[in-house]
């Protein structure tokens, strides 16, 4: 009997099968289709299911981009998924495809939740996850277990305040950690400052293009000073975030993982660290540590839920 976890992304869907006894399949890799909207979408996640195997199967876990209405399996506000529109009712439409139970929860939960099962928070009770790509994601453990919250909210680090008045999310509010620390706002950004007459390497190394995460990373190695400039605001952003987090929980560790967290390394999540306990109590010391599964953690802990829930 075995559990199999589904990590679906705008780009790419990741699939793993985990047996009872914890060994995991390798992670299939498929793109996600783009032109049939949730229908395409459904029966492309379906087939990975299959390919990876239905005997035995007990339940399956998808980890999803978007707003999760808890219990339901409802999909909705998911920008980064083609044509998806209005809620989707993916859970149980996917149960109907595969014949088995399907969990849906959020992907940066499913993703600390894989980080605590077997990545850097492995063993430790109280974790706090960020996910800083596109956007700023997170999740929270609390007591060995996932906190949703009533609305599926809890954890929605991105969306709390750093500054009063400051910079527009892309939620309408203002001055979210989103818009300091997330790649995207960081591009708004850094473009703004260019059209202003900034010089900077980031928008030559850009061009047109998504200013990827490895773009930043290339113009920090280089010394551009406005990715220096905008490094530092997110760091500065992350650590009242994160103090924040710590002083009203008390989680222990903080796990950082996402596209810019990976390209920038060790040394953003340092300085990460640093900005936090400069803000917090001396004799509540914490520690911040970089996710250790990469693209896995979606996938994995997407079944390590869907096992813990059906199985
Ligand atoms: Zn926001």
């Amino acid at each position: 009997v075995a559990t199999i976890g589904v990590d679906l992304g705008g780009t790419k869907i990741l699939a793993v099968r985990i047996e009872r006894d914890g060994t995991a399949s390798p992670v299939v890799k498929r793109s996600t289709p783009v032109d049939e909207g949730p229908d395409g979408v459904i029966a492309a996640i379906a087939g990975v299911v299959e390919e990876l195997g239905l005997e035995g199967l007990e339940a399956v876990g998808v980890g999803a981009p978007g707003i999760v209405s808890p219990g339901t399996g409802r999909v909705g506000n998911a920008p980064n998924l083609p044509a998806w529109g209005e809620s989707v009712a993916l859970g149980p439409r996917l149960a109907d495809a595969v014949g088995v139970p399907v969990l849906v929860e959020n992907d940066v939960n499913a993703a600390i939740v894989g980080e605590h099962w077997s990545g850097s928070a492995k063993g430790h009770d109280d974790v706090l996850g960020v996910w800083m790509g596109t956007g700023v994601g997170g999740g929270l453990i609390l007591d060995g277990q996932l906190r949703r919250g009533p609305r599926g909210a809890a954890g929605e680090i991105g969306h709390i305040v750093v500054q009063h008045g400051g910079r527009r999310c892309g939620c309408g509010g203002l001055g979210h950690l989103e818009s300091y620390a997330g790649r995207a706002a960081m591009e708004v950004e850094a473009r703004r400052r260019h059209a202003a007459g900034e010089r900077t390497l980031l928008v030559q190394l850009a061009g047109e293009g998504r200013m990827k995460s490895g773009v930043f990373a290339k113009a920090l190695a280089k010394g551009d000073r406005v990715a220096a400039d905008l490094v530092d605001g997110a760091v500065a952003a992350m650590g009242i975030a994160l103090a924040s987090v710590v002083m009203l929980v008390d989680v222990t560790l903080v796990v950082v993982g996402g596209g810019l967290a990976e390209k920038l390394g060790d040394g953003l999540v340092g300085q990460v660290a640093n900005a936090t306990t400069a803000l917090l109590p001396s004799d509540l010391g914490i520690t911040v540590a970089t996710a250790a599964l990469g693209d896995d953690s979606g996938a994995l802990g997407a079944a390590a839920l869907a096992q813990s829930q059906f199985t």
